[in-house]
């Protein structure tokens, strides 16, 4: 397993039961880069085709996850409320429209409805809300820790300061080289992230086209009596936010296409997000407690990649995870598990429509 982001260590706690497993993440400590970096929030009406019914697919583990794996809940519920500004209404119909399509509870208000449950959204800026009632704040160190517990209950082998350094094919596995570490293995899986291509190129295999983008967050001072309201998202996702304890998570939600690299925050979208934020609300924004970036990683396509590479057997993609990686991690670490190891899946999987050739590293490659 390459990476030790919530990709991979998904993946390591449904693949111990099944085998051998040692995870190599090349930072000092877990979840160093886009995983420790998120909003933290579960928000079904959102993401690909391909990835809702991964949201729905991933609910039983957070809402009930293994005995002993976790010390808290991981979901607290957090209602979602897309708004619409001046001459944003059709998008937030449109949004509307497409969520009630896939039967997703939720109600469009007029705007004194909205200001009720969000009091700081200013009434005479606002068209219209889009209340989303199914959200929630997911624990992400927790929900990480959960897949540790998980995969060292079975054995798995957990490096950190081990960065993959070089990839050879090993008879009909690889050999992995980390540091002064030669690794055997019958079977790899890229949860590299923004770094997925690169793993791919090192073992020989075709990259497909993988784009890193930057989104940058911070946090500014809140109440108590804010710590209940929705997570506040404009309707062409300009900006959001949400109370995160007594401070808010806020976001400029941009997408700026980076390197795989270390992600730091820009001063100049700091101070976008805030003016924005103050113009659609009665915050005043003038202080930062802490900012932060990360990389949110898309395929071509924008639909994760989960599987085997049809041309490079033994090699497995787990990439592509975008702005949805947290809340639908449980559902496709045992997808990867299922397709590396031929384990049934759970009967929900179907139910609530995932299909595994949606995500499958094939659709880049000629058939
Ligand atoms: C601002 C922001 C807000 C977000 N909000 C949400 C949200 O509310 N809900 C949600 O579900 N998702 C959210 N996301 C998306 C989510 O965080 C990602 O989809 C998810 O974290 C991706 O996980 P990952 O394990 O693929 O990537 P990463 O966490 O980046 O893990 C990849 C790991 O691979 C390691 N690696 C790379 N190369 C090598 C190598 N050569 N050798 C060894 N290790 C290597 C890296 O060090 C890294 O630790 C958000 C993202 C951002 C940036």
């Amino acid at each position: 397993m390459i990476g030790g982001g919530i990709a991979g260590i998904s993946a390591a706690a449904h693949l111990s039961a099944h085998g051998a497993v040692t995870l190599l993440e090349m930072e000092a400590s877990l979840a160093y880069h886009t995983s420790g970096r998120s909003a933290a929030m579960l928000v079904e009406n959102y993401g690909s085709d391909g990835a809702r019914p991964l949201v729905k697919a991933a609910r039983p583990f957070l809402e009930s996850p293994p005995p002993g794996s976790v010390d808290n809940p991981l979901l607290s519920d957090r209602a979602v409320m897309w708004v619409s500004g001046p001459g944003t209404l059709a998008t937030l119909e449109e949004r509307y429209t497409e969520a009630r399509e896939r039967g997703a509870a939720c109600k469009l208000l007029a705007p004194a409805e909205v200001v009720e449950q969000v009091p700081v959204v200013r009434q005479d800026w606002l068209e219209g809300g889009l209340y989303e009632p199914s959200g929630a704040d997911i624990d992400v160190a927790g929900l990480h820790q959960a897949f540790v517990r998980i995969a060292r209950d079975h054995d798995a082998e957990i490096l950190t300061s081990s960065p993959v350094t070089r990839i050879d094919r090993d008879g009909e596995g690889w050999l992995i080289q980390s540091g002064d570490r030669a690794l055997r293995a019958r079977t790899m899986v890229n949860a590299a992230g923004a770094w997925g291509d690169h793993i791919a190129v090192m073992a020989g295999v075709d990259p497909i086209g993988l784009q890193p983008m930057r989104r940058t967050a911070f946090m500014v001072p809140g109440s108590e009596q804010s710590s209940a309201w929705p997570m506040v998202v404009e309707a062409r996702e300009r900006f959001y936010f949400r109370p995160d304890g007594i401070q808010f998570l806020c976001s400029l939600a941009e997408e700026v296409p980076s390197e795989p690299t270390d992600a730091r925050p820009r001063m100049e979208d700091v101070a976008l997000a805030i003016q924005r934020i103050n113009d659609a609300t009665t915050f005043d924004i003038r202080a930062v407690n802490s900012q932060w970036a990360g990389l949110r990683t898309f395929a071509p396509d924008r639909e994760l990649v989960i599987g085997e590479d049809p041309t490079s057997p033994g090699f497995h993609w787990l990439v592509g995870q975008g702005g949805i990686g947290i809340q639908t991690s449980p559902a496709y670490g045992r997808l990867l598990a299922s397709l590396a190891t031929g384990a049934e899946l759970p009967g929900h999987f179907a139910e609530v429509g995932v299909d595994p050739e949606r995500t499958s590293p094939a659709r880049f490659r000629v058939r």
